[in-house]
Formats: C-alpha cells, sequence, structure tokens
C-alpha cells in the first residue's frame, strides 16, 4: 500500500546557477553606552544594598505572625522606567542594515555560493547530528481526527518499531495532542517499548506542548496553557521533562515564546521560519545560533539558547546543505518504486546506497554538511531528517535509517574524511554544541540577539501577513474561549475550597473532565494552522465546533459555580450538583459559526429579574454594563434593593431596517475583585422603590423613508453636528458619513484630530497565508450613510451605516462613549465593527479601518506580542507594503516624540500598519478566492458575520522626568493595561431562572462574594488561578486539600503617562503586599514557587538568580516567605488554598 505523500507548505524554488552574492553587512555596531553602563551598575549596587537591607531586618525582626508560610511580594526598586536591555544583535538596527535585494544566490538560490578551503577540520572533526523527525499537524488539510487515524497513529507505531530495531536510531517528536491520543490506543507493549527509548535517549521529546503554537496571533495565556497541558501530560504519564523546544513551522518567531521557555525551564530552542534576508544576513557572520534576551531584559536573567535554521524550509530537499538539489537526493523515501509518489523536482533522483556508490554518495552528502557548517560558529552540526508526516511505515522508516547508517559507516571509518555522523536527539546536538563552545574557552563567542521575527517572508516579495487576519471571526472565538477558560478556572478554585470546607469537592470535581476538555481544545486551537486561519473549511469546522462545546461546558460550569458561591438561599448544601440549576449564562451560544445572542432579562409586570455579575479580574471593576429588555418602563434595583440610575434605548439591527424591538437597558455596576454582585431588574409596578430608567434621546441624519423611529423614543433629525460626550471625552463624528473626525480630552484639554475610514485592498495573490494587496487601499465610503445617534447620561452611540460602493455596505460601525462614576471605560472610546464579507461581489477584497490621525510619529509605531510586551515598528519602503503589516494580538498605538499617544486596544488578534506618519490601520476581514501556494490548495470564501471591538485611548505624556532615551522600551501606561484588562477578560452575566423574589426569599438571598480581604495593585495581574491537575491528583485526594496553581504578572508600564490619582489604585512598588492578606479568609497554608509549566519547583531551573548574587532582578526569589517580582515578570505557584468552617458561617450569615 502506498503511504499517502505528504504534502508540504513550500513552493518550489527554481534554481539557477550560482552566483555569488556580493554584499556582506558589517557587524552590527555596538553603540558606546560605557557611561549609560557604569551608571546602571551604580544603581543596581545602590539597590542591591538597600534590599540587603530590607531583608536583614526582615530575617531579624520576622514576619509579623508567620505562623505558616506568608508569601510576601516586595519589590526591588528597578524598572522605575525600563530601559533597554544590552545585546550584539537587536532586529530593528538588523533590518536597517538589510538591503532586501532578494540576490540570486545560485544553488542556495537566498545565499550565496558557499565555499569552504578544507582544513577547517584539521583540528577538531566536524561532528553532524543528524536528527529524524515527522511534522504532525494537529489539523490542516484534515482534521486532527482523521490525520491521527490515517497517519500520526501509525507514524508513532512506526517510530516505536524502527527504534527498537537498532540502538543507533533516533527520533524526536513535539505534539502531545497526538502522542496523548496515540498512548490510549496503544498495547501495553508498544507503551512499554516507548517509555523505554525515552529512557535510553533514542527518542526525545522536543518542546512537549499540546501543540507547535503558532507565535504572531496567540496570546500568552494560551501558549502558557497550552505548553503546560502537554508538558504535565508528558510527566504524569512518560516522566519527563523537556528542556529543548522545537518550532519549525510557526510562520515568523516572537521573543516571547523565548521568555516563556526559559521560565518554564527549557535551555535551548529552535526556530526556523525567518525571514530569507535575515537567515542570510545572519549566517555571513555566523550569527544563527545566539542567545535570545528580552528586549527589557537588563539584568540577563531571560537568555536561551537559540538555534535558527538556515534555509528555506525543514524538508530534506532544504535541511543537509545549502543545494536542495543534491540534499533532495538523500530524502531516500523520494526513490523512485518504492511506493511514494513524491519526487524530487531538481532532475536527480535518490540512489539506494551500495558498495559501489557508498564512497561517492558519501562524500557528496558530506560536501552539503561541511558547507552548511561554515554557516555557524562550532563544528558541530545539526541536520534535520523528516518533513510532514514522514516514517509512516516501517518500510519508510527502514529506507531512510539503513541507507543513512550506511553513509555514516562509510564517513566514520574514513578519518582522512574528518567527520563523525550519527543519528542523535536535538539534546544530543545541543549538549555536544555548548560542549565545544566550553571546550574552546571564550574563542567562541555566541552573539546575544534582542527583537522578534515578523514579519517572515519566504520569498521574493511573498510576506506572511494575511493569515493576522484569516478567519477573523473564530480568531475572535478563540479569545473568548481564553477569556471564559480563565473565568472559570478562577471559579472551580474559589468553589473548591469553599465545598472542601464543607467537606463537599464532588461538585467542582464533576466538571474537572471539562474544564480540562476545554483547556485542551483552546491548546489545540493554538496550532499554527488554527488560530492562524490557515486550514481546510472543513478543519475550521471542526476546531470552532470544539470550541463551542468547550465554551458551552464552560458557561454551564461557571452558572453553578455561581450557585455554589452565593447558594440558593444561604442555606448549606449548595455544592450537590442537582441542587445548581438556579443560574442561565446572559450570553447564548446557538452555534459554532455565530455570534453569541444576549439572552433578554425576564421582566414581566409581576416579576422581578435576579441577576449576578461576575468579575474574574483581580481589581474591583466599576463598569457601566448593559442586559437586553422588552419593555422600557423598567429599573435596576442593587442588592441591598435600593434605586440605581439606569438608561434605556433602542436596541439597533446590523441591517438598515434597523430597531430590532427589543431595548437596551444600562446602568453601573460596581464588582467585587474575582467576585460576585447581585441587581435586580423590575418595573416600576412592581416595586415602588424603583426609579424608572432614562429613555435615551434619538438622533437620526440621512434617514431613509424605510426608517421609522421605535416607540416611545423621539427621535430628531435637525441636529446640526454629530457628537457624543462622557465626563472625560468628546467625540466628533463628519454628519457626512458618521465617521470619527476628532477627539477632546475634557479635563486636559487635549485635542486630536482622529479621520476614521474604511477602505479596502484589492488583491490577485493574497490567501490564507500571504498579503499581497494590488496598490494601496481605497475608502469603500461615500456621503449619505444613515446615522443614527443615541444619547442618554451613561451612555451615548453614533451608529454608522455608511454609503460604500457596494449595497448593502459590508460594514457598519458603532462609536460609544460611557458616562459611569470612576470608571476605567469613561476614559475610551468603544469601537464596534460590524463586518460582513459574505458575499462574492467583496471576492478578493481585504476591508481595513484606518485612523488618520495629526500625530507626527515619522514612520515609527508599536504593536504588542502576545499580548506580553511592546515592541517599536519601522515602516520601511525598502519592504512592500504587505511587509510592513505585523502581527496586533492586543495593542498599537502611535506616540509623538514627547507628546500625545493613541491607542488601539483589540479584543481579537488582528494585523497593524501605520503607512503613514500619525495613521494606524488595522485590517478587519478578507475574502480570498485564490490558493496562495503554501499547501492548503483553496482560498478563504467562509467568511462569518463578526464584531471587531476597539477601545481607543488618547493619552498625553504628563513626564516630568528628563526626556526619555529614544531606546527605552515603550510600554502601555497603567490606565492602557487596565483598559485592555477589562477588554480582555470582560464581567459575565448570570440570570436566574424563574423564581418568585419576595421579600422574605430576597432576604435570605446571600446576594455578595468577595473573596479578597484587599485590593490587588494595579500593575499585578492574576494570569491564571486554577487547579493544578484536575484529573488525577484530585480523584484521589477529593476530599482533602487540593493544589492549587496561581500565576502572576507584574506588568511593565510607562510612568510618563501616568497621572497620580487618576485611578484609584495602588501600584506594585508602592508597598509590599502578602498575598495571605490579599486572600483573607482564604488561608494559603502552603506555597511552593514553581516554573510557568509547574514542572520545576526550583528557582534555579527557570532563570531566576538569587538578589545576593551578581545578577538580580529576574523574576521572583523566595527566602523565608519574601518574594520579589521584577516588572515584565510571570511567575507561577502552587498554593494550597483552604477555609475554616467558622468563616463559612460569617460569610452565609
Ligand atoms: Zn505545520
Amino acid at each position: 500500500m502506498a503511504a499517502p505523500s505528504a504534502t508540504s507548505r513550500r513552493g518550489n524554488l527554481m534554481q539557477k546557477l550560482a552566483s555569488p552574492s556580493a554584499k556582506s553587512k558589517g557587524k552590527i555596531r555596538r553603540r558606546g553606552r560605557l557611561f549609560q553602563e557604569v551608571i546602571l551598575k551604580q544603581i543596581r549596587l545602590l539597590v542591591l544594598f538597600a534590599l540587603a537591607i530590607f531583608v536583614i531586618a526582615i530575617f531579624k525582626v520576622g514576619l509579623p505572625g508567620a505562623l505558616q508560610p506568608t508569601l510576601r511580594l516586595i519589590t526591588p526598586t528597578i524598572g522605575f522606567n525600563l530601559s533597554e536591555s544590552q545585546v550584539d544583535i537587536k532586529m530593528n538596527e538588523l533590518y536597517d542594515a538589510i538591503e532586501f535585494k532578494d540576490l540570486d544566490g545560485g544553488a542556495w538560490k537566498q545565499g550565496w555560493n558557499v565555499q569552504y578551503t578544507g582544513n577547517e577540520w584539521d583540528k577538531h572533526k566536524l561532528r553532524v547530528f543528524v536528527v529524524p523527525h515527522s511534522h504532525n499537524d494537529p489539523g490542516w488539510l484534515r482534521t486532527v481526527e482523521e490525520y491521527y487515524q490515517e497517519r500520526s497513529r501509525r507514524i508513532l507505531s512506526t517510530i516505536v518499531q524502527a527504534l527498537k530495531k537498532d540502538k543507533e536510531r533516533k527520533f524526536i517528536w513535539e505534539e502531545m495532542s497526538y502522542l496523548e491520543r496515540w498512548w490510549r490506543d496503544a498495547s501495553e507493549a508498544e507503551k512499554r517499548d516507548f517509555l523505554t527509548l525515552v529512557k535510553n535517549g533514542q527518542l526525545e521529546i522536543v518542546g512537549g506542548g499540546w501543540v507547535m503554537n503558532d507565535e504572531a496571533n496567540s496570546h500568552y495565556y494560551a501558549i502558557i496553557e497550552q505548553i503546560t497541558e502537554g508538558n504535565l501530560w508528558l510527566k504524569d504519564t512518560v516522566g519527563v521533562v523537556p528542556r529543548n523546544a522545537w518550532a519549525i513551522d510557526p510562520f515568523g518567531h516572537s521573543p516571547t515564546m523565548a521568555y516563556l521557555l526559559r521560565r518554564m525551564g527549557f535551555d535551548n530552542m529552535l526556530i526556523q521560519r525567518t525571514h530569507y534576508e535575515v537567515k542570510k544576513i545572519l549566517a555571513q557572520k555566523q550569527n544563527l545560533e545566539f542567545i535570545w534576551r528580552q528586549s527589557w531584559d537588563n539584568f540577563n536573567t531571560t537568555d536561551i539558547f537559540c538555534h535558527m535554521m538556515p534555509f528555506y524550509s525543514y524538508d530534506i530537499p532544504h535541511t543537509c546543505g545549502p543545494e536542495p538539489a543534491i540534499c533532495c537526493q538523500f530524502d531516500f523515501w523520494r526513490l523512485p518504486g518504492f511506493g511514494s509518489a513524491l519526487r524530487c523536482p531538481w532532475r536527480y533522483d535518490p540512489q539506494q546506497i551500495t558498495i559501489e556508490n557508498v564512497q561517492e554518495r558519501s562524500e557528496t552528502l558530506l560536501d552539503q554538511y561541511r558547507k552548511k557548517a561554515t554557516l555557524y560558529k562550532t563544528n558541530t552540526l545539526l541536520v534535520p531528517l523528516g518533513d510532514d508526516f514522514r516514517y509512516i511505515t516501517i518500510a519508510e522508516a527502514d529506507l531512510q535509517f539503513e541507507n543513512y547508517q550506511k553513509i555514516f559507516n562509510y564517513i566514520n571509518t574514513h578519518p582522512k574524511l574528518k567527520a563523525e555522523v550519527q543519528f542523535g536527539t536535538l539534546q544530543d546536538y545541543f549538549t555536544a554544541v555548548k560542549d565545544e563552545i566550553d571546550a574552546r574557552k571564550g574563542k567562541v563567542k555566541v552573539p546575544s540577539l534582542s527583537g522578534d521575527f515578523f514579519t517572515y517572508a519566504d520569498r521574493v516579495q511573498d510576506y506572511w501577513s494575511g493569515y493576522y487576519v484569516s478567519r477573523p471571526f473564530y480568531k475572535s472565538v478563540d479569545r473568548i474561549l481564553e477569556e471564559t477558560l480563565r473565568a472559570a478556572d478562577v471559579l472551580s478554585s474559589l468553589s473548591l475550597a469553599y465545598c472542601q470546607a464543607m467537606g463537599q469537592g464532588h461538585f467542582p470535581l464533576s466538571i474537572s473532565e471539562k474544564l480540562t476538555a476545554a483547556r485542551r481544545t483552546l491548546a489545540l486551537f493554538q496550532h499554527h494552522d488554527g488560530i492562524t486561519g490557515t486550514a481546510k473549511n472543513h478543519v475550521v469546522v471542526d476546531y470552532a465546533r470544539k470550541m463551542h462545546s468547550a465554551l458551552l461546558d464552560l458557561q454551564e460550569f461557571m452558572a453553578k459555580g455561581v450557585g455554589v458561591l452565593l447558594g440558593r438561599d444561604g442555606s448549606q448544601g449548595m455544592c450537590r450538583d442537582a441542587d445548581l440549576d438556579i443560574f442561565i449564562p446572559e450570553k447564548e451560544q446557538r452555534s459554532h459559526d455565530v455570534l453569541p445572542v444576549r439572552r433578554l432579562a425576564d421582566v414581566v409586570s409581576d416579576h422581578v429579574q435576579r441577576l449576578v455579575i461576575y468579575n474574574p479580574l483581580e481589581e474591583e471593576v466599576k463598569q457601566v454594563v448593559m442586559v437586553l429588555v422588552e419593555r422600557t418602563d423598567v429599573c435596576v434595583l442593587g442588592a441591598d434593593w435600593e434605586p440605581i440610575v439606569s438608561q434605556v434605548s433602542p436596541e439597533w439591527g446590523n441591517t438598515r431596517e434597523m430597531a430590532t424591538g427589543k431595548h437596551r437597558l444600562h446602568w453601573q455596576v460596581q464588582v467585587p475583585p474575582l467576585g460576585l454582585q447581585t441587581f435586580f431588574i423590575s418595573t416600576s409596578e412592581a416595586s415602588h422603590s424603583c426609579k424608572a430608567a432614562e429613555v435615551a434621546q434619538i438622533e437620526v441624519f440621512h434617514a431613509t423613508d424605510s426608517f421609522s423611529c421605535p416607540s416611545p423614543y423621539k427621535c430628531t433629525h435637525t441636529a446640526e453636528k454629530v457628537e457624543i460626550q462622557s465626563q472625560h471625552i468628546t467625540l466628533a463624528f463628519s454628519v457626512q458619513d458618521g465617521l470619527l473626525q476628532g477627539w477632546k480630552n475634557q479635563r486636559t484639554s487635549m485635542e486630536a484630530s482622529l479621520q476614521e475610514d474604511i477602505a479596502f485592498y484589492s488583491s490577485r495573490g493574497s490567501g490564507a497565508y500571504l498579503f499581497k494587496p494590488l496598490g494601496e487601499a481605497s475608502s469603500m465610503v461615500s456621503p449619505g450613510g444613515l446615522i443614527i445617534v443615541t444619547k442618554g447620561s451613561l451612555m451615548q452611540e453614533v451608529l454608522s451605516h455608511p454609503k460604500s460602493i457596494w449595497s448593502p455596505s459590508p460594514a457598519s460601525r458603532r462609536a460609544r462613549v460611557y458616562n459611569g462614576v470612576d470608571t476605567v471605560q469613561g476614559y475610551i472610546a468603544e469601537m464596534v465593527y460590524h463586518v460582513e464579507l459574505l458575499d462574492n461581489v467583496y471576492n478578493d477584497k481585504e476591508l481595513i479601518v484606518r485612523f488618520k490621525t495629526d500625530l507626527d510619529t515619522g514612520n515609527t509605531f508599536f504593536t504588542d506580542l502576545n499580548g506580553f510586551q511592546t515592541v517599536s515598528r519601522e515602516t520601511r519602503e525598502k519592504i512592500p507594503l504587505q511587509g510592513n503589516y505585523y502581527p496586533m494580538p492586543s495593542l498599537a498605538f502611535l506616540q509623538e516624540p514627547k507628546g500625545r499617544r493613541f491607542s488601539i486596544h483589540s479584543r481579537q488578534a488582528l494585523g497593524v500598519a501605520s503607512l503613514k506618519s500619525g495613521a494606524l490601520e488595522v485590517m478587519l476581514d478578507r475574502r480570498l478566492t485564490r490558493d496562495d501556494d503554501r499547501g492548503l490548495g483553496q482560498g478563504v470564501l467562509d467568511n462569518r458575520p463578526m464584531d471587531v471591538t476597539f477601545h481607543l485611548l488618547l493619552e498625553g505624556n504628563i513626564s516630568s522626568l528628563p526626556r526619555i532615551a529614544a531606546s527605552t522600551p515603550r510600554v502601555p501606561s497603567l490606565l492602557s493595561h487596565l483598559v485592555l484588562s477589562q477588554l480582555s477578560y470582560p464581567m459575565h452575566t448570570f440570570f436566574a431562572k424563574a423564581e418568585n423574589v419576595t421579600d422574605a426569599h430576597r432576604s435570605r438571598l446571600q446576594k455578595t462574594f468577595a473573596p479578597l480581604a484587599m485590593k490587588f495593585p494595579c500593575d499585578l495581574h492574576i494570569v491564571s488561578m486554577k487547579v493544578a491537575k484536575p484529573l488525577d491528583d484530585l480523584s484521589s485526594r477529593a476530599t482533602k486539600k487540593a493544589s492549587y496553581a496561581l500565576t502572576l504578572q507584574r506588568r511593565g508600564w510607562d510612568h510618563s503617562y501616568c497621572r497620580r490619582g487618576q485611578m484609584q489604585c495602588s501600584r506594585f512598588s508602592d508597598k509590599p503586599i502578602s498575598l495571605s492578606d490579599v486572600f483573607g479568609e482564604l488561608q494559603i497554608s502552603t506555597s511552593v514557587l514553581s516554573s510557568l509549566n509547574l514542572l520545576h519547583d526550583a528557582s534555579k531551573d527557570i532563570g531566576q538568580v538569587e538578589p545576593s548574587g551578581r545578577k538580580q532582578g529576574g523574576g521572583f526569589r523566595e527566602s523565608k516567605g519574601l518574594i520579589s517580582m521584577a516588572p515584565m515578570e510571570i511567575q507561577s505557584m502552587k498554593l494550597d488554598l483552604s477555609l475554616d468552617k467558622e468563616s463559612l458561617s460569617l460569610q452565609a450569615g
């Protein structure tokens, strides 16, 4: 039976005769920073001294009442403003140096004619590690289950069988999603063999994440979850802790991965898909191996050794050396007549290795190895040997292993060849290369590097920036699943602690399997063909169905968790599943491919609707919220039955037919951190204390005959200007088309012109991966569109149905301001774009929104990486438009040299560019008929109706500090962090099911749940809080204590954009806080610091250094309960939370 031939994501690089590239760029200048360094050293010394005094004082005096370990968070005063790390290579500067001429390098088309003299290995022979691998996408052209059944299952069995035959054979495996699946099907003997092979070093698990995640669109929360899920399974089942990461297929690489891997205890990482010009310039100086350092890391604690592969692809033609026509001949699966349909496209076929040809074949292959070795500093060489879904049959595996072994035997027994070649794992390679570096005592200088590897181009003008946006609907579902999983995890932790205090751990445990399933679904979607939107239609549907079902489970669980924490009526016994059918989520997820629908609050004349709002954030949230109601004579009551000011306004539909007949009820809430707050919605007749909702005013522009003013609202058609305002900001819009024109901050009188436009690119070469526009974008808006302005005291909105070259218009836009008291929301403009690129008239169109401001920003702008950090971007003329697009997982901003800053916070991943000074554009959706020749074999025509939500913020620099150096990393302000965190982690509303809320009933109800005893500082974020190992740990310890995992991040933020007193919050550096104090009645009985994947308890494994040592500043330090955490750091810890019954009864009372 012929094995299915693997389809690779590669095109055909046409091979031409050699023409060596002439240009060799000079070494990256290391600017004179001597003075700066001296100053820094002084500051470091001072900080160390102060810390030492503090620590000594604590040791002497002791911790107050520290009978049990107390987690205290103290802070070193470093990082007041983050400064830039010192490195040999900065990617920004490297980009300045590259000419992007795509010179023809000959046989190595994107490089040069590589030469060697032959005496390079006289002293130290060349050591080659050939690393067999098989790249298994968990979904791409087939669904993950289809791939598993057809290929991966057989591949894993083949690997075990093939390695058993010969101890010399090695293999590496990456994806735990497949291994876990195989483990369920494998025989006991197969599993035993697998474990033996891992133990004896023949088989290495690399990365060990659930998938090999995308690095552009993925959020750091999801990356941590996906790697941790894979790593925990691996440790529990195989007993292995991975040390080397392997990312050969993600389309561009992010330093966030380097940081997270370092803090997970990884020693080394490997990357492949970087711009071909970047590969070339690094190779010219033998800088393809480097220490990847975070740009904000002044203490070198984030350093991780990184190997970048030099050539076009990870397949066999592009891994043995620079000449694919030769390397392909050593892919023995392409031997004609052996069942594979795959052939070498460079004319020459592989040949079986025989006694007759072994010398010639060995020397030919060794020539490639030697050429490749000249691109690296050491005599140790890595040669991956594999491709997509390879080693599917034992015949295929034997073909590769046996032929290679013959070559190895020949080379290794001919000393004059001065080489030693063997199969190896990634660990074998990295150990050897580091041993060599050590042995050559300082003669091999591995450069340090900071920055990222976006935007990836694999050939000519083919930039992979389309996938930042492809299938944006599912990118938004991804974030909804993330925030819902995080919220459910927090609720499950709290419910478990409370239920266990009552001796009833059953409820939270009963859902642990569903939590795990949801986590694995989120993990799966982080795959580089999942969240990227680069899979076939039916595979996208498969991911979407899984996410939909996970969302339903999580919502149902949360509704029950609310029941646990508030109880039915304050009585005991609330941890039994059957008793928890009290609440339903306000948002209904009807199907995998539509936006969630809001349920109506059930308000009839004699019925009061109870609802509970859950705040999953660590900060108290004050916010104007909304539910849909069927009538306008409604009112809102607080937990203690006091009336609350509210506003009703019509709900406008997304089509021009307008009012849906439902009404939006807005009011302001205040919900405790990680807590719950109850509200009641009633009618004026049902409760006398009620204060009727204010009815909004409506202004309409350019209405057609079909527009009718919904009752009981009054619609005016006479207004002359379109303007909405809150107490902080005023937004002005064009009367012609309803698009935003200006922004004014009331209190500071700061203004900005802000010309919004909705425009589109036409393309002929764009596909799921590539963005290849024909010229610049054209505006789709013309004057005369319908504009509806809703004005009330709590919320004001401008809905614009712009007139466009298409009818109906593919996009409408709602701009809102909120006018709550003391809210973060009050400072932002909420922009919601409803996009429907559903019709074929939009074929090969890519829709954007553009903000042209009067900020003088030149060609510089800022984007985030994985929601974790921000980087500065330069728009470069030498790179085509599509190469100047960058990932925007959550944030982009413009900043004047010393003044205004304009930020776009996004709820989902998209692509962004700043093509002109002061302008920022974000792509909203793309509809493409063509395949872009990267193996997918289709366009992107499965667009869904969707909403893209941005929160815009205009801030002024209030810094009285001396001018901050240009190289200072720009980070969000504290306000910007809070805006993003409220946008990304929204509150969840739950309706009580039909019940009769009588006075007596009401007084028995528990209405508030507030687990934290004190506030978190504003710059400290709970990344996640969960039951660490729900499946194994708890079933055996059901009634005992559970182990929780808490992950915190100390945000890095820009002090020059923070107005003291603007927000009611303290900062981490203001005063130390104790987690025990924060959690109040939830006692932290034990605590252990941990790596981010929860596998290492020792801090030395994850790059964190004792402050008493020479380095300081990275991560946490734990000593007698004292912990410090530097800005930007993320830290996990394992805790036991417990609650005594006494405080429980107090709570109920
Ligand atoms: Zn892949």
